[in-house]
């Protein structure tokens, strides 16, 4: 049995590349034993070794590598190596796992193979949801090439993503033209040629949930309980109740307690688990392995697309739907009894949708009981209506997707009501927020996340250039005075809302001018002071008082004067690294330069300048630096570049205005004539994921500066807090309460960077928000309210009307910037980004999914495959749930409002209007088709579709009398003929449940 292997630092491309440096004289033989041995062997020869271990293809079939490889040997003209992660059966999630956790093996077996006929071209082939994790592969490959010894050193890779189920199952061409694995196969060949793999273990992937995660071998005659525990640490949640989770679900669950048996196929199927697993999650007790399950019954169900029989899907989809009703609290006993029924007709049609039902209600049937009776789900997030996942996200917890509806109806300030219900400042975020929340944009998962951030500034400029932004209600004066220390932007949040609950508010700035860290540690060139003047002006004219140029030396003279206070200290001071040479004038504190720049103070640096950090206070460091006299600037971090804290947008600004990037070293000496030497970093964090760096001495960079800046942390000047009974930390930031964030001291409250640590600005305001309503309640002497710091919906405003091709197909807005040569130079801080226009903005907002009206529960799809018409396209997103991303694929629906019944929320529905049936879901419209009406009265009955949909499943006596078509109403009066609204289910035992009680909110 092998451990799993780790990536070794060298082998990224990122840290020899981009730090110019050569790779280590390693060895071929050290660093790719398989390949090393390979290379001194024929292709005959390779093969001979191939067929001597019987090694099987690790899906599909499990047909022999051997025979594969003679056909491939035979062939003639140019060959391609092919990788297959869309997978054959259900390995897709397992490939997502070799890809990231093993890639330079798959490379190795690569080239390995590329030596039978002298192949260069590698193709990889990605399903959707895999996309993106093809760059360390990718790395990987680059850093093999650079191994002289290796004989096809120019492998061209081809990327195919969005390889869709078409793909699936493709046999091997007998022309021999390419030769196709999986990436498990793949690096099964690396390891036979390195002569570590056991013929008789599975090649097995540890994901999430276990110490250590990779590719390792799983004998079969092995125990898995105690092969897990010996693989580097076993699985970090403690306890028995832990739940092994196989093939994301899609082979089984198993309590951990239940894993004491041999990993024989016999044994596996024995507990109910798929008899060749290929990949293990574990997840800690408390999990809902009923969401789990439905989950992967509808992966089943989408994996089923095109390859089960027709008649066999809808048997799918039900068991999809009656999970999926199940966890959104409208089950009941009979769901569970129904789908005993259909795990075993799922069983008996030899369906792997079986090891995923079967094993959930074996072991986990009181889960599946306590929400059928609607108690509780263990996590607690199952019967209740989730928020929008960008609402949820974002820190300051903005109604993302209504403020964009009322912006997409043309309404400026019913966007900014929406927005500064939760966030005073929509202009500063919608100029330098990161957005976090476009992170979590399910849209990320088609053509780009909602470009969301912009979005916020647009409306703010259009009100501020109308007048100013609409003002809240503010409640009656209670006569309460409120101090607040600092003017950043969580004492400008805190005095916002503090206002509007009816306090006196006074803010106390030390500086010349209000704004903190908005106005000295973020350059005019992404926050001009002019557009900061006109946000905090919205907020000074509801009575705010800012005093600047004001310095309180001490919080107990200062606590007397008012009812309560806030500490909004900011971090205003840089932390040094402790190597040696930090105390040369020659280095300056990232935070303070910024400051002294922004203070216009006559701060020259350069000409060589190197800025030692890796967050986005280092890119600003080092674009400052550029306009501050600077004619070379080189950025160092201890991460890798995709690890670094700065957003990738503010990497590749850096990078396009010419900052060098040398990511993966650590600093270790700064010499008096400006050498700074720095050490690779081979690793950052420990496997528990605490920071502990590792660095390997031999490798060296030393870079030139004359000024070497350090963005490597901040502190605050606590001295205000002297005498008081405000604790701090030792790493020096305030205690407060984690809830209302009251001090040691009562009636003193502190939120922002000084409290919770240089966070981004959005955290900033976020504390300030819950600092302001747990001040009110104290002042009071009410109970908080609950709902502050969480998502809450703001306004109910109906989806905007959106064509189905431009919903579909038109991809994220890119920023107007202007071009280097205009903001590059010496004290040119002119504005890089222009903003969205008009239009653009207008298309961006249209482009939401609107997922706080359509949670993503599939039940229209299930409902509509249950029909087996099959209409609606879903697809999985990492959210976790459903979305909707191709509108334009609904050819087939006949009209008949299946999905509309079971939909909990409204987001997909009829409209009868002209003569026409329209099937819209969010506001776009997915098929348009003609309404019959009823020979007798008059009224629109149902679509020609629908009624021959009812014809073809009726009895030749019955479709007879649907030759006069009637409405429900005239065919009762009649009595003579079938009711033709009713739609027949295709195997049903059950009707669908009529759902008309919304879900809890
Ligand atoms: S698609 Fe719209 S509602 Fe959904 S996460 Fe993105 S911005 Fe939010
Ligand atoms: S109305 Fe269309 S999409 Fe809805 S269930 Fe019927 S056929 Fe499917
Ligand atoms: S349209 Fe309705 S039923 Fe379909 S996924 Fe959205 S919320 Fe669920």
């Amino acid at each position: 049995m092998s451990e799993p292997k780790i990536l070794p630092a060298w082998l990224d491309a990122d840290a020899a590349a981009l730090a110019g440096a050569e790779p280590p004289a390693q060895t071929l033989a050290g660093a790719l034993p398989g390949l090393a041995r390979a290379q001194s062997l024929a292709p005959v020869q390779r093969l001979q070794r191939v067929r001597e271990s019987g090694l099987a293809e690790s899906s599909g079939a499990g047909e022999s590598v051997a025979l594969v490889w003679r056909q491939f040997l035979r062939g003639h003209g140019p060959s391609a190596l092919v990788i297959d992660a869309t997978g054959l059966d259900v390995r897709a999630r397992g490939s997502a796992a070799v890809l990231d956790g093993a890639p330079w093996l798959l490379a190795e077996g690569l080239a390995i193979a590329a030596g039978l006929r002298d192949s260069r071209t590698v193709e990889l082939r990605l399903p959707a949801e895999l996309s993106g994790h093809e760059t360390a592969f990718l790395n990987a490959v680059d850093a093999i090439r650079s191994l002289a010894q290796v004989s096809t050193p120019r492998m061209q890779v081809e990327v195919r993503r969005d390889s869709r189920p078409g793909y699936w199952g493709e046999e091997q061409p007998s022309d021999g033209s390419r030769l196709i694995h999986t990436p498990e196969t793949w690096c099964r060949i690396a390891l036979l040629f390195a002569g570590e793999s056991d013929l008789d273990a599975l090649l097995f992937t540890l994901r999430r949930g276990m110490k250590q995660r990779g590719l390792v071998e799983l004998a079969r005659s092995g125990n898995l309980r105690s092969q897990i525990d010996a693989w580097g640490g076993g699985v970090e949640a403690s306890g028995d109740d832990a739940v092994l989770v196989f093939d994301d679900g899609l082979g089984g669950f198993l309590p951990l307690a239940e894993a004491d048996l041999a990993c024989d196929p016999l044994s596996f199927a024995s507990v109910g688990i798929v008899p060749a697993p290929s990949s293990l999650m574990v997840m800690a007790e408390g999990v809902c392995v009923v969401k789990q399950t439905r989950r992967a019954l509808y992966r089943h169900w989408q994996l089923a697309d095109g390859i089960v029989p027709a008649p066999v899907r809808p048997l799918l989809a039900r068991a999809a739907r009656l999970t999926a009703e199940i966890t959104l609290g409208r089950g009941e006993p009979g769901h569970l009894v129904t789908l005993d029924e259909v795990a075993l007709e799922l069983a008996a049609q030899g369906l792997a949708a079986a090891w995923t039902l079967r094993s959930s209600l074996r072991y986990y049937r009181e889960q599946w009981e306590q929400h059928t009776r609607r108690e509780s789900c263990p996590e607690g997030l199952c019967l209740v209506r989730n928020p929008a996942p960008c609402h949820g996200t974002c820190p300051a917890n903005i109604d993302i997707p209504s403020f964009m509806a009322h912006l997409g109806h043309g309404d400026y300030r019913a966007t900014i009501e929406v927005i500064r219900r939760d966030n005073p400042l929509p202009l500063t975020c919608g100029l330098i927020c990161p957005a976090p929340c476009e992170s979590a944009c399910v849209r990320g998962g088609s053509n780009g996340a909602v470009f969301i951030r912009p979005l916020k500034a647009k409306a703010a400029e259009h009100c501020l250039a109308d007048g100013g932004y609409p003002q809240p209600e503010l409640a009656p004066d209670t006569g309460k005075r409120i101090g607040i220390v600092g003017s950043g932007p969580s004492s400008l949040t805190a005095a916002y809302y503090l206002r509007t609950y009816g306090h006196q508010v006074e803010i106390f700035e030390e500086l010349e001018h209000a704004g903190g860290q908005l106005r000295y540690g973020i350059p005019a060139y992404r926050l001009p002071p002019d557009l900061l003047d006109q946000e905090i002006e919205q907020i000074r004219v509801l009575g705010v008082q800012i005093h600047t140029n004001a310095t309180v030396d001490s919080l107990e003279a200062f606590r007397k004067d008012f009812d309560a206070v806030y500490l909004g200290l900011g971090t205003q001071k840089a932390r040094l690294l402790p190597v040696e040479g930090s105390h040369l004038p020659i280095v300056l504190g990232g935070i303070e330069f910024l400051h002294a720049v922004r203070s216009n103070e006559p701060v020259r640096v350069g000409p060589r300048v190197v800025v030692i950090g890796g967050g986005n206070v280092s890119i600003d460091v080092a674009l400052t630096a550029l306009r501050q006299g600077a004619q070379h600037v080189d950025l160092t971090a201890i991460d890798q570049r995709r690890n670094m804290a700065a957003s990738p947008h503010d990497i590749e600004m850096a990078v396009s205005e010419g900052v060098q990037l040398h990511p993966g070293w650590g600093p270790i000496k700064i010499d008096e004539d400006g050498g700074v030497t720095f050490q690779l970093c081979e690793q950052t964090h420990d496997a528990d994921g605490k920071f502990d760096p590792k660095y390997d001495p031999t490798r060296l960079l030393t870079l030139e500066a004359d000024h070497v800046i350090m963005a490597t942390g901040q502190g605050t000047d606590m001295a205000i807090l002297d005498g008081s009974d405000v604790e701090q930390y030792h790493h020096g930031f305030i205690v407060a309460d984690s809830q209302t964030l009251m001090t040691k001291e009562p009636g003193v409250f502190a939120g922002g960077d000084a409290q919770h640590g240089p966070r981004l600005v959005v955290d900033a305001i976020r504390s300030g928000k819950i600092a302001a309503a747990a001040i009110d309640a104290w002042l009071r002497g009410t109970p908080m309210d609950a709902d502050i710091g969480k998502p809450v919906c703001r306004d109910d405003v109906s989806p905007l009307p959106v064509l189905a091709q431009d919903r579909t197909y038109r991809p994220r807005a890119v920023m107007p910037e202007r071009s280097v040569e205009e903001v590059l130079g010496e004290g040119n801080y002119v504005q890089v980004e222009k903003g969205l226009t008009d239009a653009m903005a207008d298309d961006e907002v249209r482009r939401c999914l609107r997922c706080d009206v359509c949670i993503g529960c599939g039940l229209c799809m299930a409902a509509c495959s249950e029909m087996g018409i099959d209409a609606l396209r879903m697809a999985d997103t990492t959210a976790p749930r459903l979305a909707y991303f191709d509108f334009t694929e609904s050819e087939a629906c006949i009209g008949c409002g299946a999905c509309t019944q079971v939909c909990p929320t409204g987001a997909i529905h009829l409209e009868d209007r002209d003569g026409k049936r329209r099937t819209v879901i969010t506001g776009t419209v997915v098929k348009e088709q003609p309404l019959l009406t009823c020979s007798e009265c008059g009224a629109p009955t149902q679509t020609p579709a629908h009624r021959e949909y009812v014809r073809r499943r009726l009895p030749d006596h019955m479709a007879a009398l649907l030759e006069r078509e009637l409405c429900q109403t005239c065919a009762r009066g009649r009595g003579d003929r079938p009711h033709v609204g009713a739609t027949p289910r295709v195997a049903a035992s059950e009707s669908i449940p009529q759902f008309n009680t919304p879900i809890k909110q």
